[in-house]
């Protein structure tokens, strides 16, 4: 938390923060400041095409103009301070801790795959949900991010892709935080980041993960977008799952599996079911006969996730010939089920792992 001294000294106290501002606000608020209405389409193009977020850069504007932009509002990709950046050894993967303003820390990870780049975004600072393997809700307390501050985490790689000539392709909601409690930010940063003048990013190129929250599964199909969801499973005993995931007690999986079927009708869009393997815990066979029994017939895909251990937590990898048995089991079910590949498995500390870190140095 900021002191108030810091607050007042602060440049950016009052300003009005622009970025994920849609083009009509733009050009409204440009207009209040006398400005002609051509250059709220200039400023849009330099900040979501040209990835500028400092007005001094925007060289077809005027130079009074640009203090005057300066001196009002401010552009929070360029107020957001990277922390640390940890690049995976092959170079495919980055993972950064992102300081807000406000001092909060954030998580979010760029994936270099052969079609193309994708970010996995944090929805929350912190998280309330209290998954027992989860570090992110460790430490810090949990707020919703905003529109500006979920769609700056896919500009600050594409300001880094920009020149390479290269964008980001796909988001997925899977970093810290539950999305379907800050349900209109999240949804408002993918239909701004949709955009064809902004990130151009198809919704079918867009996934939501969620613990099982009913409302906000519900809240999404009537939306009626294809963007694909993901429901982190990780148990089918009930006891069990409640032990893992305490959301399990108002919102029990039987119920979030029935509402993630009824998604995948209206949208047409596969759901994907997250597992993570426990190891002793839910990677028993019969663990995999159960979760067969509850996705048979579905429009399901299972996405296997050896746990990242954390250390705090005290849950471990299963070796991995009970990781090929329990994938077996499924597939010859006709379950599709995958294994997450490893990506930069040498930076892959558990989610919420450096926020958690930070925190506890703070
Ligand atoms: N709250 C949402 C999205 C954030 S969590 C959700 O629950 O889906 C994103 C994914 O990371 C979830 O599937 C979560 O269960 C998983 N995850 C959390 N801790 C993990 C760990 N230690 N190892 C592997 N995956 C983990």
């Amino acid at each position: 938390m900021k002191t108030i001294n810091a607050v007042l000294n602060d440049s950016n106290f009052m300003k009005t923060e622009i970025f994920g501002m849609p083009l009509p606000q733009l050009q409204t608020v440009l207009a209040e400041l006398g400005l002609k209405k051509f250059r709220a389409r200039q400023i849009f193009d330099w900040l979501y095409q040209k990835c500028v977020f400092d007005f001094a850069q925007m060289s077809n504007l005027g130079k009074a103009e640009r203090s005057l932009l300066q001196e009002t509002f401010s552009v929070l990709p360029a107020e957001i301070h990277i922390v640390r950046k940890l690049d995976s050894a092959d170079g495919l993967t980055s993972k950064v801790l992102l300081e807000l303003p406000d001092g909060n820390a954030i998580e979010t990870v760029l994936m270099h795959h052969d079609y193309g780049y994708s970010v996995c975004v944090s929805s929350q600072a912190g998280c309330d949900m209290h998954c027992a393997f989860c570090a992110s809700g460790l430490h810090g307390a949990v707020r919703n991010l905003t529109v500006a501050e979920i769609a700056a985490q896919v500009y600050l790689f594409n300001a880094q892709l920009y020149p390479l000539d290269e964008r980001v392709s796909r988001v997925v909601v899977m970093g810290s935080g539950e999305p379907m409690l800050n349900f209109d930010a999240v949804f408002g940063a993918l239909q701004f980041l949709h955009q064809p003048d902004v990130a151009n990013i198809g919704y079918r190129n867009m996934t939501v993960s969620t613990c099982g929250i009913l409302p906000g599964i519900e809240k999404m199909k009537a939306l009626g977008l294809p963007i694909n969801l993901a429901v982190s499973l990780h148990a089918v005993r009930d006891e069990l799952r409640t032990e893992l995931m305490p959301v399990n007690k108002g919102f029990p999986f039987p119920d979030v599996i029935a509402a993630a079927e009824d998604y995948a009708r209206s949208s047409g869009r596969q759901v994907t079911y997250e597992y993570i393997l426990l190891a002793d815990k839910n990677d028993s066979d019969r663990d995999a006969e159960l979760l067969v029994e509850y996705l048979r017939y579905k429009q399901a895909s299972v996405n296997l996730i050896p746990v990242n251990p954390v250390p705090e937590k005290g849950f471990f990898r299963p070796g991995t010939k009970r990781i090929e048995r329990f994938l077996s089991i499924l597939q010859q079910r006709r379950i599709h089920a995958t294994v997450r590949r490893e990506m930069g498995a040498d930076i892959n500390a558990a989610c919420g792992q450096l926020r958690a870190a930070f925190a506890k140095e703070k």
